[in-house]
């Protein structure tokens, strides 16, 4: 029988993981350290397994990876998929080389049991990956899966040891510009050099605000421009992002950032050029100047 131990760092992932898990084992059991043990919801998995211990609580790699490596051994799992927010990426590898299990970065679909699905180059083509190990880690894209539904899943308290770990964390600072989680906004409103003066980026804000969303740029905005920090810039060298709604305002598309919105589940693009190539990524096209079409859309939802 094959277990398949799913954990997460942000709890609305667990039902999305646990979906991906019944694809590839007969078992999917959860495990939720730190802040997610306290009060762990997992529907359809067959049992949460939380533990407390030193860097639980505020997800340290070293200490997550060997806490989980102690579950991997106890329960018997031979495959796990961490969610793979940012620092599930982190913590993906580490706990791989742990276990000296074979890694999927990213995965998409799991067409078959066995075999990953994810973007390669870019985005621009996709790989099909199968581990040649025994024992499997792979870290899952957020809203890959649908989530599972059903009753949450009995939790056992579980005993790990998981140190201290080897780096230690001896200072945080607030950086000035207030954080933004754009990995995992439903909603994402992106725009590009379309946007002439720094001060015309309240539109955009507008825009998202009335949508219940985030702004995001293109690579010029932030890296040249430096109007938006770097944890709102999307594409091939910046974030990439699977919300519910993507809207390109201004951006003309190019391959490298598209490779941060391509797998959008609806994307919408606002621009003046009728052939700008974001025009042939978008299920909805608006040929039109953003000045006139975001205000319209504030004002309708607001
Ligand atoms: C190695 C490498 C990595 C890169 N990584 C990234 C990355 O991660 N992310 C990224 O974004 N780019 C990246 N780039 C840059 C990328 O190639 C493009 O240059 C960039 O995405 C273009 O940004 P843009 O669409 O904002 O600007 P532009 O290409 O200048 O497009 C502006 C668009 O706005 C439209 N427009 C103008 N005025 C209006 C208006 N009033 N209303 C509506 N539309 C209007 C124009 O028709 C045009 O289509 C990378 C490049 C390289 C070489």
């Amino acid at each position: 029988m094959s277990t398949v131990l799913v954990f997460a760092t942000d709890e609305d992932l667990f039902a999305e993981l646990v979906t991906a898990g019944e694809k590839i084992g007969d078992e999917v059991v959860a495990a939720a350290l730190g802040p997610a043990a306290e009060d762990p919801e997992v529907p359809g998995a067959s049992k949460v397994y939380t533990a407390q211990g030193d860097g639980l609580d505020e997800y340290h790699v070293d200490p997550v990876a060997t806490a989980l490596s102690e579950i991997v051994d106890e329960v018997g799992a031979d495959r796990v998929l961490v969610g793979g927010n940012r620092r599930g990426k982190e913590i993906g590898p580490q706990l791989a080389a742990k276990l000296d299990a074979g890694y999927i970065v990213t995965a998409l679909e799991i067409p078959e049991e066995g075999t990953f699905r994810r973007k390669f180059m870019g985005g621009k083509t996709m790989a099909n990956e199968v581990p040649q190990t025994d024992d499997v880690v792979a870290t899952i894209a957020p809203h890959s899966f649908e989530p599972a539904t059903g009753d949450p899943a009995p939790v056992e308290t579980i005993q790990v040891s998981p140190g201290k770990g080897r780096v230690e964390r001896v200072s945080l600072e607030q950086r000035d510009e207030e954080g933004v989680n754009i990995e995992e906004a439903d909603v994402v409103v992106a725009f590009g050099r379309g946007v002439e003066e720094e001060d015309d980026m309240e539109l955009v804000f507008d825009t998202a605000e009335s949508m219940g969303g985030v702004v995001g740029c293109s690579r010029p905005i932030s890296a040249d421009l430096h109007w938006l920090g770097d944890d709102r810039w999307i594409g091939l060298s910046g974030k990439v992002v699977t919300p519910e709604v993507y809207v390109a305002a201004g951006v003309s598309g190019q391959i490298q950032h598209l490779a941060g919105c391509r797998d959008s589940e609806l994307i919408v693009v606002v621009n003046t050029d009728e052939n700008a190539p974001f025009f042939e990524h978008a299920d909805y096209g608006l040929v039109g100047d953003l000045y006139d079409v975001l205000p319209a859309i504030t004002e309708k939802l607001s």
